[in-house]
């Protein structure tokens, strides 16, 4: 959907904003970004703002992250080719879809049966085959098929579920998500699994959509 140039040269200019800020930090990320069209995962009548740094509605009172956002926790989960990965809240599938070209394999839970639809159709119409959508509650993770080398989580979580989470994660792994109330201001944290035991690190406060379930 490059095709639009209004749009291709807004991506770019985001791109460089995004590298400015340093919030994206690597050429595999930044190619991410050019590689996966956020339009695709948006509202037909929201396609015009893909490039503006915002969050936006998806449906079902959800919103897809603003690129910053995704930028962010994207870097900060170090993904690598051979990586399996477990998303909590795929709602638009566009992190997934980042994800899908920086690791072989990820699963995604999504609480709302639609926006795992939709989710899964956005992600075939831009030919992604490595992301598989699981609908229901992802809270406690997805002990079927871990342990992963990455877990990230777009929705708040209470710092018990990040704990529980944390078992789901390989020795070396990083778990990235927002922990706190479900509304107000959290705390955007990682956790890398080193002696079995999760060491934690927090960054800045955020505010996403909390936890269903
Ligand atoms: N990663 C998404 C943004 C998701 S917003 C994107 O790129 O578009 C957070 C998502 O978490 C929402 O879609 C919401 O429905 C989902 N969610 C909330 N509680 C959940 C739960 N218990 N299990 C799985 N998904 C959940």
């Amino acid at each position: 959907m490059d095709s639009n140039p209004g749009l291709a040269l807004q991506k770019e200019n985001l791109i460089s904003h995004l590298k400015r800020e340093g919030y994206l930090k690597t050429a595999k990320v930044e190619n991410a970004f050019r590689l996966i069209p956020r339009e695709a995962f948006l509202p037909n009548d929201l396609r015009l703002h893909a490039y503006s740094d915002h969050p936006l509605p998806i449906g079902s009172g959800q919103t897809i992250s603003a690129p910053h956002m995704v930028a962010i926790m994207t870097e900060l989960l170090q993904p690598a080719k051979n990586d399996k990965l477990l998303e909590i809240g795929t709602g638009s599938g566009y992190q997934a879809a980042i994800l899908s070209s920086l690791v072989k394999k990820i699963c995604t839970i999504e609480f709302y049966p639609e926006l795992a639809s939709l989710a899964r159709k956005n992600l075939s119409q831009a030919g992604i085959k490595n992301v598989e959508i699981i609908p229901g509650d992802g809270s406690k993770g997805l002990p079927a098929q871990a342990p992963f080398d990455k877990i990230i989580v777009t929705c708040s979580i209470p710092q018990e579920i990040f704990a529980s989470l944390g078992k789901q994660l390989k020795e070396g792994g990083i778990l990235v998500a927002p922990i706190g109330p479900a509304y107000g201001v959290q705390m955007l944290t990682t956790g890398r699994k080193a002696k079995g035991k999760l060491e934690t690190k927090e960054y800045f406060g955020v505010v996403f959509v909390p936890l269903r379930g």
